[in-house]
């Protein structure tokens, strides 16, 4: 498996869960197809996930996002350094949060220990309640401790990606750094047109109508200038009312409101994916 951790032996432990976890599930999938549902529980998630990234996803890859998540984050620190618009204060602070947005990408620096959660060749309503009550006593156990920002909340395997406000981070778990949207056999206009644009979207997801209201360390506090706020809203009231004109379906349009964040993530995605891409090709 690649190699998660620095010191050897994080790497030696979680190498010893990733073979737990295989034994596990290896009991799991002997004993009945339905119980292949029972996988699917996000209680266990991770341990599916540990061994989708053991085949699918390598050391090598990560290194290649996380160079394209500093490129593209560079990107948008010059965008936020030009705009015309935005007052210093506000400027500082919006730079600042750029600067602190943690980045997860593939798997976990370490794994979740699934020694103790006792499923295996159980019906499958008894194995769903067995990966619940481990999980309820791990979550017990962990009452009072301090946040744990390493946490994954979404297991690697998932095709999917996010910016979480209350941690200000992006993650791309490993299931969605696969081609079409990831190849590492391909260049880098492929993969700045595929991923770099998610990744664009993820990153100014910070900056959209609802992650504007987090700060750079995840609290949610008001850190725009009265002005700049205002002249915030004037152009995504503009955004608002472009995509409101689109109609989907006869004469359903779309809810402008509604989609305002997905729509200014995409706009801000594409364009600092294509400023960065073509800032390679060019610059
Ligand atoms: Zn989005």
């Amino acid at each position: 498996m690649p190699a998660t951790a620095g010191a050897p032996q994080a790497l030696e432990a979680n190498n010893a869960r990733l073979d737990a976890a295989k034994v596990k599930l290896d009991a799991v999938l002997a004993s009945s197809e339905a119980l292949r549902v029972a996988l699917a529980s996000p209680l266990v998630a991770q341990a599916i996930g540990m061994i989708f990234v053991d085949k699918a996803f390598s050391a090598s890859s990560k290194a290649r996002m996380q160079e394209m998540v500093a490129n593209i984050k560079a990107a948008l620190g010059e965008r936020l350094r030009s705009l015309e618009w935005m007052g210093a204060a506000t400027r500082e602070r919006a730079l600042e949060k750029l600067a602190a947005m943690g980045t997860k990408i593939g798997y976990p620096d370490k794994w979740l220990d699934f020694t103790d959660a006792d499923v295996g060749a159980y019906p499958y309503a008894e194995n769903w309640m067995r990966a619940k009550a481990f999980a309820v006593r791990r979550d017990i156990a962990r009452l009072g401790s301090p946040v744990d920002r390493a946490e994954w909340f979404m297991s690697p395997h998932i095709v999917n990606a996010f910016y979480n406000g209350s941690g200000n981070e992006i993650v791309f778990p490993a299931g969605i750094l696969q081609p079409p949207f990831f190849d590492p056999r391909a260049d880098d206009a492929v993969n700045y047109g595929g991923i770099g644009m998610v990744i664009g979207h993820e990153i100014t997801h910070g900056f959209d109508d609802r992650g504007r209201r987090f700060d750079a360390k995840g609290n949610m506090t008001d850190w725009w200038s009265t002005e700049d706020a205002s002249r915030y809203l004037d152009r995504a009231g503009r955004v608002e009312r472009h995509y409101g004109g689109y109609v989907g379906i006869e004469d359903i349009a779309v809810n402008g409101k509604l989609t305002l964040g997905e729509n200014i993530s995409d706009i801000g995605g594409a364009r600092i994916a294509w400023l960065e891409a073509r800032a390679l090709k060019f610059g």
